[in-house]
């Protein structure tokens, strides 16, 4: 049995956003870059680990 995935799931329609979006913290001013796919899961920063604020990005 030789299940091999061959980019079948990658057909995800992704072209209203980009991949990655850059989220400045509001805590540490830094500058974080998370995938667009991660929004929904409240990525973090990934200095001082504040949960970036992504409500105005969308
Ligand atoms: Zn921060």
């Amino acid at each position: 049995m030789s299940k091999r995935q061959s980019g079948s799931q990658e057909s995800f329609s992704a072209s209203q956003l980009p991949e990655y979006l850059i989220i400045t913290c509001l805590d540490c001013s830094v500058k974080n870059k998370v995938a667009s796919k991660k929004l929904s899961l409240n990525p973090r920063c990934g200095k001082c680990g504040t949960l970036l604020r992504t409500e105005d990005m969308l």
